[in-house]
């Protein structure tokens, strides 16, 4: 593979300035510029999401984890290759979901609610509880998951997973297959989700894992929308199947207007910004810069989606 000339497309925008990120690319010794959708003056592109344009292009890196909005079948037939940014947001994300968890224990988001009011409001004698203690089961045990699971057991939480190969893993207790999901939600306080959206996990919660879970459970969704039925979600809050839920992504982006989930005291929404942190760029020039490497030598590239 011949990557000499890297762009960094106008996209990355959504998570850090592109700027910043071609610059520590030039930093790290690769030839890197800003680009819009004319890419030809470029071998590979850094970018936030698709443009038919990269087509061609001997590779592109998707700036983020889930790389579902990419089509994955034009890649191939293109030959230009594609890969993403798993690995580095177990810290970001896995602070964002623990970060719900605690607020929704501690009741921090109802207080902040109340502070906008000038109330002084405490939470009912039988409201707040601790993690500690408390069971989570982590759907998915990636990069996101484990960074999750790391921190929840940090903190004295009980932690479950669900894996498709059930071998044990770092700071969780009992790991539970796919197909035994209901069984890992049943006792959980807290099911937190971290699966990319693929044909396998698309509403893979619906309304029979609704049923199965605690109704003082919450769900945590720092995955993708489609992960999660949302007619089902909002029936299971309407009927107290479950307590609540943070929610960082959403089957439609961004949230709409008229949409119910902005609506519960105990539903804590997020605008997918689980993963944001001001270093970001850092990270996935590391990434990039790592695969150009890779590229030269012709050696297989890290994160190879396609
Ligand atoms: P990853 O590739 O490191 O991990 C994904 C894990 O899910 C893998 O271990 C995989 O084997 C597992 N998996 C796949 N299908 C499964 C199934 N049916 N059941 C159980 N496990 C299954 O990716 P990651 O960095 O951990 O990110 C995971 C997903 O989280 C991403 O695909 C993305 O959609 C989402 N994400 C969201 C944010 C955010 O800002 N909220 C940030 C990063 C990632």
């Amino acid at each position: 593979m011949h990557v000499d000339r890297i762009g960094v497309h106008e996209s990355v925008r959504a998570v850090c300035p592109p700027e910043a990120l071609a610059e520590h690319l030039r930093d790290l010794g690769a030839d890197a510029t800003v680009v819009g959708d004319d890419v030809s003056a470029v071998d590979a592109v850094a970018a936030f999401g698709h443009a038919d344009a990269f087509l061609g292009l001997e590779w592109v890196h998707c700036v983020r984890a889930g790389y579902d909005e990419f089509p994955l079948d034009a890649y191939r037939e293109s030959g230009t290759a594609l890969t993403n940014s798993s690995g580095i947001h177990g810290a970001a994300v896995g602070e964002t979901a623990l970060g719900v968890m605690l607020s929704l224990a501690r009741r921090l988001h109802t207080a902040r609610d109340a502070q906008a009011e000038r109330e002084w409001a405490q939470p009912a004698w039988d409201e707040s509880f601790t993690l500690t203690d408390e069971r989570l089961t982590v759907v998915g045990l990636g990069a996101v998951g484990r960074g999750l699971a790391r921190r929840a057991d940090g903190i004295g939480m009980r932690v479950d997973g669900v894996r498709r190969t059930p071998t044990p893993t770092p700071h969780t207790r009992e790991i539970y297959t796919p197909d035994r999901l209901h069984d890992a939600v049943a006792d959980a306080r807290f099911v937190a989700l971290a699966v990319p959206l693929t044909d396998d996990t698309a509403g893979m919660v619906d309304r029979s894992v609704f049923e199965a879970m605690r109704d003082d459970a919450y769900l945590v969704n720092v995955a993708r929308g489609g992960v999660v039925e949302t007619d089902a979600l909002v029936a299971a809050l309407d009927a107290g199947d479950i307590a609540g839920a943070g929610l960082d992504v959403f089957e439609r982006e961004p949230l709409p207007e008229d949409s119910p989930l902005w609506e519960y005291e105990d539903v804590v929404v997020t605008p997918h910004s689980g993963a944001l942190k001001r270093d970001y760029y850092r990270d996935v020039a590391a990434l990039v810069r790592q695969n150009a490497l890779h590229a030269a030598a012709d050696e297989e590239l890290v994160n190879r989606v396609v």
